[in-house]
């Protein structure tokens, strides 16, 4: 199933794609959930009630009448892992490391899958990263590799932006990836009974129409699994919490010259099952 939050013309509300429309849910089921946390944290009791819904198909809206926003609006944690492909860590000329390293992405950065990614004021070096995102489910404590894929409800297409400047010259780099509208994804949740195996899909970059980044999640350095296992030793993952998975090799800094995103570029991110997201850069006022 492909879990939306949307907008068409009053409050947001949550919907099922299917092809090019959209089942409105809560039209259907006031009081069936308040947003998509509360519809993944109730998962287990509503999911037969949604794909009742779903089934039924009334009242559904053109999908491109409406305006996807973040399938989460403000998540509880947006947790990221870095140099976690082979080509991204040589192009960044740093070691393969030996432990993941991790950094958050504060929750107001979240964004919508065809929002604008914000320029900041000058000097502005602002990068993609195209990345498969993993959204918590049930969550918990101490969630053991095996168990690990059970802890997911889904997966979306993100792009962990960054403002490499503010990202590398101290050694956090939380400010670098969290300035407002840098965690752009969606364009809606497609539920892991959906993906088989989050290892092994194409994943692409492009700005304006360019191929940048090219590779597949079956190249992870530290797989899903992995990722979950090791944080949730230190942290209780939460329903709706998202995982950046990582980004491959190709970003604009590794260039040469690097390229940084500018107003009027527009960055499309694409992972094949799981949709695309197409983000216009736009300057801050
Ligand atoms: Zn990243």
């Amino acid at each position: 199933m492909k879990l939306a939050t949307f907008e068409a013309g009053g409050a947001p509300e949550l919907g099922v794609v299917q092809g090019d429309h959209i089942v409105p849910l809560n039209r259907a089921a006031p009081s069936l959930a308040i947003d998509m946390i509360d519809l993944i944290a109730r998962w287990g009791r509503i999911e037969g009630e949604v794909r009742a819904i779903a089934g039924r198909a009334a009242d559904s809206l053109a999908l491109d009448g409406v305006r996807l926003l973040a399938p989460i609006r403000r998540p509880g944690k947006i947790m990221a892992i870095g140099l976690n492909y082979a080509d991204h860590i040589e192009e960044s000329g740093q070691p393969k490391p030996e432990h993941q390293i991790w950094f958050a992405k504060m929750s107001t950065a979240a964004s919508g899958p065809f929002d604008p990614i914000l320029i900041p004021k000058a000097p502005a070096y602002v990068d993609y990263e195209a990345e498969m995102v993993a959204v918590i489910g049930a969550g918990g404590r101490h969630i053991a590799r095996a168990d690990a894929a059970r802890a997911v409800f889904g997966y979306c297409v993100g792009d962990d932006a960054t403002e490499r400047a503010w990202q590398l010259r101290t050694p956090q780099w939380v400010l670098g990836k969290s300035f407002d509208s840098h965690a752009p994804f969606g364009p809606w949740i497609t539920t892991a009974d959906e993906v088989p195996d989050p290892h092994g899909l194409a994943i692409r970059a492009l700005v304006n129409g360019e191929p940048r980044q090219q590779s597949d999640t079956g190249k992870l350095v530290f797989d899903v699994w992995d990722q979950i296992e090791h944080l949730s030793r230190a942290m209780t993952l939460e329903p709706g919490d998202l995982i950046f998975t990582g980004t491959p090799g190709g970003v604009g800094a590794a260039m040469k010259p690097p390229q940084f995103l500018k107003a009027g570029d527009r960055v499309r991110i694409e992972i094949d099952g799981l949709g695309a997201i197409e983000n216009p850069c736009v300057d801050e006022v």
